[in-house]
């Protein structure tokens, strides 16, 4: 197969002022492209270190993809380094002149002669407009093939997707397709999923056939991926370990699609039932309605919540029992399951959910440890109910784990 290579260029990547998406989002689009990404370098913004690290990647690649440093600014040094070592001269693109001049003009700022020079490639380049920034992308063929494109995140994306990709499959022909599949499980971890629900699946890998478990603390997402000559004979050969996984392991799986969220699935499934929620949230503070409405057409379905943080709250608002409270804590199933009827009655749904707990990373008791939760069910003509479970230090960690335990419930 064709092999690439990526060049992140900055110092801010090196000192850490940066994370370096670039790079994983440009390893993720060129696989799917069909090619093997066989080194990611990241480098300072030093013309030697610039012109040596280039020379070195196309030396060992077929296509090298390069990103950064392409500003006006004197510390932005790709431009030079890259005619230096094809020894060209500069060529000016009045396209892209015309282009910065207007923008600036929009802009009500001067235009300087730095600016010009935005306009400025080496002589050999295949310039690719920008219309999304002032700096071009350019394209060299020199034995291999050399992009390069700015460093800004969205101005790279959009000349990646736009203008580069329809290059690279006229230079490599097809290069075929990676496919990947993504298959989203809840309330299971990857050891368990991986050791005693799925087992051993590596008889399915043929054909670029893979799986990957994808552990957050959201859940366990699996993806699959194949290799073919079109995206449609990839898919093709992933039905038979997709099929196997759903058929292990279907109680756990609650959607498809990497974007595809747990409070997404609820939400389908409150619509088809013709039902709407409400939530009660404490120890959570408003991540769980933060979920519902991050879905857009979220307002078929969640009507509110009320964020009950305090325990006047609970016993005001949501009409939680104020000697409850005192006797048994707010860390209880007696409050959590007030709080889920309280709110559901008082926002006049049918379905009311609750979250109480100790979030840490300090307080907690030895009968309730830093991490304990509290999750209440509440449903009109139904048995009422509340678990609990106990999660980790970590107060993000536990906000999450708490979102996906009670969305996994209701589910
Ligand atoms: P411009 O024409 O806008 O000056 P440029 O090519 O000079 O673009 P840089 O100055 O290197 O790009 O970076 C512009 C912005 O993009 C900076 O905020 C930088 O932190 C960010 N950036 C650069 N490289 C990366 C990367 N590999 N991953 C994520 N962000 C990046
Ligand atoms: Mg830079």
């Amino acid at each position: 197969g064709m092999k690439a290579q990526i060049i992140s260029i900055g110092n801010e990547l090196l000192i850490g002022d940066t994370v370096n998406t670039n790079a994983s989002w440009l390893g993720e689009f060129l696989t799917g492209m069909g090619f093997t990404v066989t080194m990611v370098y990241t480098i300072s913004d030093e013309l030697e270190d610039i012109k040596k690290v280039i020379t070195q990647s196309m030396s060992e690649s077929d296509l090298v993809i390069c990103t950064g440093g392409l500003g006006p600014t004197h510390d932005d040094m790709t431009k030079k380094a890259v005619a230096e070592l094809f020894e060209v001269g500069y060529k000016l693109d009045e396209k892209t002149l015309n282009h910065i001049k207007s923008l600036f003009k929009e802009r009500n700022i001067p235009f300087s002669s730095s600016n010009k020079s935005q306009a400025e490639v080496p002589e050999n380049a295949e310039v690719v407009f920008n219309k999304a920034g002032t700096a071009p992308g350019m394209w060299f063929h020199e034995g291999n093939y050399l992009a390069v494109l700015p460093g800004v995140p969205y101005e790279m994306k959009y000349l990646m997707k736009k203008k580069m990709a329809a290059k690279i499959r006229k230079a490599f022909g097809e290069t075929g397709y990676v496919y990947s599949h993504y298959i989203k499980t809840a309330g299971i971890g990857e050891s368990t999923l991986s050791d005693n629900i799925l087992g051993d699946l590596s008889g399915y890998y043929q054909n670029g056939v893979s799986l990957a478990y994808l552990p957050a603390p959201g859940g366990v997402t699996l993806r699959l991926n194949a290799a073919g000559k079109t995206q449609e004979e990839a898919k093709g050969y992933l039905e038979d370990l997709s099929e196997i996984i759903y058929r292990k392991a279907e109680i756990y799986i609650y959607g498809e699609g990497n974007e595809y969220s747990i409070s997404e699935a609820v939400g389908e499934l409150l619509v088809e039932n013709g039902m709407n929620i409400a939530v009660a949230e404490s120890c959570t503070g408003g991540h769980i309605s933060n979920a519902f409405t991050d879905v857009a057409g979220s307002s078929n379905y969640f009507e509110g919540g009320i964020i009950s943080y305090a325990n006047r709250v609970k016993a005001g608002q949501l009409g939680v029992s104020q000697k409850d409270l005192d006797d048994l804590g707010a860390v209880s199933k007696e409050v959590a399951l007030q709080m889920a009827k309280g709110v559901a009655e008082k926002l006049g749904t049918d379905i009311g959910i609750s979250t109480t707990g100790i979030a840490g990373p300090g307080g907690g008791t030895k009968e309730k440890p830093v991490g304990t939760v509290w999750m209440g069910f509440y449903q009109k003509g139904r048995e009422h109910f509340a678990i609990k479970a106990l999660f980790t230090k970590d107060r993000l960690i536990n906000k999450e784990r708490t979102k996906m335990v009670l969305l996994e419930t209701v589910r």
